[in-house]
């Protein structure tokens, strides 16, 4: 960060603690009356905690701001279904402005967090000017970022699997891959072109590696006669001996054998140490040549994070008590892939999933509430998920649900409807149902949509609107 502009008054500031000693003279809030809950993300943690509160504080004096650098929530779970052209990109997105009603969406960049004067700095993507934001109560869903372990090779010759850009950006280069193999005759050219390698042996890993086989093998049979299906080669790399270690080891290796039947090659105990455009690099000595290489291989802290003056432990997240607060900050809840969350029944730590950041943004919101009442009792966290669920193939899952394990077509109608339960609008949940309906009936869709323009409007300057600061000081800007 260079210099600060205020976005109240257009004062320019040489460092943030002379920015944040100039907001708090010139421009804090006078009121005590109205307490401020600022919630950071707008991830399934962020989401969950903005519904709750919007639900539980109709009434209650309280001001509630969401912010986040996207406009919408993600339903990643669904994610590797837009890269296999099964589901339309926005019908797995939801606008937050929905899920507002009490509630103010800024869409921007958050910056830094200063605990102590409990202010968060935002910037516009517009004209890059600071903002900053006082809160009562912060609630921090702030997610992860693909982890590379400082790999500068693999960041740049792979493509990550977080984003909707993601998958959009994976299905393109897929479909653009097999144009390409199409078009040669060279054995070689053709193998690395139609070489597809996944590296993570999670849930993101293998339900992106099976949607691509499918979408491959079933694209290639369908349109494209000049491919020899011998060709293709479907990589999954797992550092570990066996994949989805979240699963019993049974139901892992029948897993496994499922994919392997459907094609897909599975690298146990393998990891990827460099990659180049067409390689990647094994620690076992192999160059594999590939055109398309996919990271799911784990996830890290962004800087607002990191550089947050607390505990971090495991991955850099934030170590929190049983009630879900930063330690010694009564006021800051974490919750979601950034909290590092101790499940004192195990004796180890929560997994980073969706289904536990819902679990954990609705206590915060219970928590939220008693505090409001001044209640001194808190709800400690304790949850334990009565299963898990994945999608190994086409019309293939597998399921552990209260220790019971199903693995095929059984498994992969109770994803379905599990996760189409979970999707938050009943207008998405119609759209996902006609995308899966008509699958049953029609091809995938191998449209490449070319390279979209994007027009930047950085450093716009706006000097007809900006109120002076007494009409600043006398309004709470919004
Ligand atoms: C492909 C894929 C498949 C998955 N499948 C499953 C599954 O089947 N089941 C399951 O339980 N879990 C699954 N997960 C994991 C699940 O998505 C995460 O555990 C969950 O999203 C965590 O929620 P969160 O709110 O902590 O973070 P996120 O959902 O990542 O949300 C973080 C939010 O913060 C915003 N943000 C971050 N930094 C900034 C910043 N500086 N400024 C502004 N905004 C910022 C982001 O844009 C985002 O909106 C999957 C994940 C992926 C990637």
């Amino acid at each position: 960060m260079s210099t600060i502009n205020c976005n109240n008054c257009n004062h320019v500031f040489s460092s943030e603690s002379n920015y944040y000693s100039h907001y708090l003279t010139v421009h804090k809030s006078n009121s005590t009356s109205i307490k401020k809950i600022l919630i950071l993300g707008g991830g399934f943690g962020g989401i969950t905690v903005l519904r709750e509160i919007e639900k539980n504080f109709k009434k209650s004096k309280v001001e509630i701001t969401i912010v986040s650098d996207e406009n919408y929530f993600l339903f990643t779970p669904m994610l590797p279904q837009v890269i296999s052209g099964l589901l339309h990109p926005s019908n797995i997105s939801t606008p937050i402005r929905y899920f507002c009603k009490k509630a103010k969406f800024l869409q921007a960049i958050i910056e830094s967090i200063d605990l102590d004067q409990q202010l968060v700095t935002i910037q516009r993507s517009f004209d890059n000017k600071m903002r900053a934001l006082e809160y009562d109560y912060l609630v921090l869903a702030l997610g992860g970022n693909t982890n590379y372990f400082k790999n500068h090779n693999l960041e740049k010759h792979s493509f990550s699997m977080k984003s909707i850009e993601d998958a959009i950006a994976v299905k393109n280069h897929i479909i653009l891959m097999l144009e390409h193999a199409a078009q040669t005759g060279n054995y070689e050219l053709q193998k690395m072109l139609l070489t597809f390698v996944v590296v993570g042996g999670g849930f993101a890993g293998v339900e992106t590696i099976s949607e691509i086989n499918h979408f491959v093998r079933h694209s290639i049979s369908k349109f494209y006669p000049s491919i020899n299906p011998k060709n293709i080669n479907i990589v999954l790399i797992s550092s570990k001996e066996r994949i989805l270690p979240e699963i019993n080891e049974e139901l892992s290796k029948k897993a496994w054998e499922s994919m392997e039947k459907a094609g897909i090659n599975i690298l146990k105990n393998t990891r990827a140490d460099d990659a180049g455009e067409e390689f990647v690099m094994l620690n076992n000595g192999e160059k594999l040549p590939c055109a398309t290489l996919i990271w799911t291989g784990g996830i890290t802290m962004n800087n607002v994070v990191s550089e947050l003056k607390c505990e971090h432990g495991e991955s850099g997240r934030i170590v929190v008590d049983e009630i879900l607060r930063m330690k010694n900050r009564e006021n800051v809840f974490v919750l979601g892939d950034c909290a590092l969350i101790k499940d004192s029944n195990l004796d180890s730590f929560y997994p980073s999933t969706a289904q536990h950041a819902i679990r954990e943004g609705k206590l915060i919101v219970e928590n939220l509430k008693a505090l409001f009442k001044n209640e001194k009792k808190l709800k400690k966290f304790s949850f334990h998920s009565i299963g898990v669920m994945a999608i190994i193939g086409n019309r293939t899952g597998i399921a552990t649900i209260r220790g019971y394990s199903i693995i095929g077509i059984t498994a992969w109608l109770i994803w379905r409807a599990y996760y189409l339960a979970k999707i938050p609008t009943l207008g998405k949940k119609l759209k996902i149902s006609v995308d899966w309906a008509t699958d049953f009936l029609l091809t995938r869709d191998i449209t490449l949509i070319g390279t979209i323009k994007k027009k930047k409007i950085h450093f716009i300057h706006i000097t007809d609107n900006v109120p002076s600061i007494k009409q600043q000081l006398s309004s709470n800007l919004g």
